[in-house]
This record gives C-alpha cells, structure tokens and sequence, in this order.
C-alpha cells in the first residue's frame, strides 16, 4: 500500500476543490498560504487556519538538473551542504513518475530513480516500501548506488555524508528534519495514519536519541501535500488525528495538524515551515492521488556528499 491516503467519502467536483455537501471557500491568502472557510464548520476552519500564526512559508523552486525537481530553495541557500527538494512531473509528455511498488507498474521507474541519484550527484539514495505506519531507519554506510531499506518503513534518517533520504508521496506530507548541529536529518513519510500513529514525534525522539538533537534547535519543514481546502476526510479521520470530530465528512489540513505536533515536541514555531505548494490545486506540476494521479514523486533530503 502505497500513499492512498485514504479510501475516504470524497466527490470531485470539476473546480478541484469542491466537494459535494460542503462548499468550500478560498479566503484570501495569508502570508502565501490558502486558507479555507467552509459551509458547517468554519470554527473548526478557523482553528486549523490559526495553527499558522507564526510559521515562516517555504516554497519549493523549481530546478532542472536533467531530471525535473523543485528544491527546498530556503534551506538550500542557508545550509550549501544540505540537498532538499521534491520532483516533479516534468515537461515530457511521459510524466517523471517514480513509483517502484503500486500498480501499475512504472516501468521506467527504476531507471528514474538512478537518473535522480546521478543529477544528486549523491552516491546514494535510500528508500522503501512505505506502509503508512512509524518505522524509521537509521542509515549508517549504506553503501552506493539506488538502495531499498530492507522490511517496510516510513521514515529515514542519517548523518552520513552522500545518503540521500528518498519518500514517495503524491498527497500525503513529506516531513523534513534538519538538525545543523549534529549534521542529521531524517525524512518521513505523512499521511493521515501515520501521522495519527505519531510518526513526526517518533523522528524527533530518534534524532534526540541517536544524535543528541535539542527539539528547540531542529528544523522542521513540511513538503508539498494536498492543502487544507481539498482534502475532505471522514469523522473518523478526525477521531484518529486527536481533533474535534465532525458528524460528516469535512476538510482536515494534516500539515496543521503535524505542525501542532511539532510544536508539542518542543520544536519552535519560527522553525517550522510549510510549503505553499498543494499537490491538488497547487501548481507545483505534482502528481495527485486525490486529483485521479497514479504516479508519484519523490521527495528527498541528504547531506551533500
Ligand atoms: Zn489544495
């Protein structure tokens, strides 16, 4: 099972950001991000808005490098050692889709993930099949070349010079952490289940763990995902995320939601960021689960070799 997110009452209305039963409204951005108000629940849509009071917007730029991506351009600058980004679908009429374990099969996709492990100029890149629970593994001399942790997980992390960290996703919510200190990072994987089962807090306790990370001191950034306006999830989404739960199906922003994890696990507000960019409605070029897309991207996170 790969990033499905959920299997969820969800109508698709030809805006692609309407859902049958509760309009949703655009209020007007602030500090880049949508927010939304909707028909039934605007004090729950007030709440998940007002988690951002605070956090810095980061947007992904748009590079080519011989295979299509967007880097984390904030951190990229900051920090010249650390490579942060997301591809993207690209301009050729095949789209760069890099999913290894869904069906159907992309048969190209292998070939890809060397194309982006070349264009990285890493001598690694590790990944795995992701099934929407808290495993994370630590990558310590991996070895070179494109490499599947062995046994399912959700996250990685390394301190490792040359390891680039690698999640697919096509909704659900890359989670970056980068503590400059120790020089670690750790990627993970966040949909809705994962994110109910605590897999960012899960993280900050292995970076605090293994690497003696101070949350006040890490950084925290959340990657493309679908937004707060088009992702309508069940009550019993809501019930396993921790949050008031609606009597029908209603919009949940689950980088709100990791936000205020975040924020629990002691990490400073000015050191999370979220990125403008919806997958859905976004025009980061992403691919979509919600909006019809099979293929996925990959985001990754590595110290530069
Ligand atoms: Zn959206």
């Amino acid at each position: 099972m790969e990033c499905d997110l959920d299997a969820v009452l969800f109508r698709h209305d030809t805006d692609g950001c309407d859902s049958a039963g509760h309009h949703v409204q655009y209020s007007p951005r602030v500090e880049g991000l949508a927010m939304v108000e909707w028909d039934g629940f605007p004090r729950r849509g007030r709440a998940l808005s007002s988690i951002y009071d605070g956090l810095d917007r980061m947007t992904e730029e748009i590079a080519e490098h011989g295979v299509p991506f967007h880097t984390v351009t904030e951190w990229g600058d900051t920090f010249p050692w650390l490579f942060a980004g997301i591809s993207h679908a690209g301009s050729d009429p095949d789209p760069f889709d890099l999913r290894l374990f869904d069906e159907p099969t992309s048969p190209r996709a292998p070939a890809r993930w060397k194309d982006l492990l070349r264009a990285s100029a890493f001598e690694t890149i590790v990944h795995a099949r992701q099934v929407h629970e808290t495993r994370i593994v630590v990558h310590e001399q991996p070895g070179a070349g494109v490499l599947e942790a062995e046994g399912a997980a959700d996250g990685h992390a390394t301190a490792d010079l040359g390891v680039l960290l690698a999640v697919t996703v096509a909704d659900c919510v890359p989670i970056y952490l980068l503590d400059v200190d120790a020089r670690a990072v750790a990627l993970l994987h966040g949909g809705w289940r994962g994110i109910a089962a605590g897999i960012l807090p899960r993280g900050i306790t292995l970076l605090e763990t293994r690497w003696g990370t101070d949350p006040r001191r890490l950084l925290v950034h959340l990657g493309p995902a679908i937004c707060g306006a088009c992702y309508e999830v069940g009550p019993e989404v809501f019930s396993a995320l921790g949050a008031e739960v609606p009597s029908h199906s209603a919009p949940v922003d689950v980088r709100g939601v990791l936000a205020q994890q975040a924020r629990a696990a002691g990490v400073p507000p000015e050191s999370i960021t979220v990125s403008g960019l919806c997958t859905l409605c976004g025009d980061g070029n992403l691919f979509s689960h919600r909006g019809g897309r099979s293929e996925r991207q990959v985001a990754f996170l590595g110290i530069r070799p």
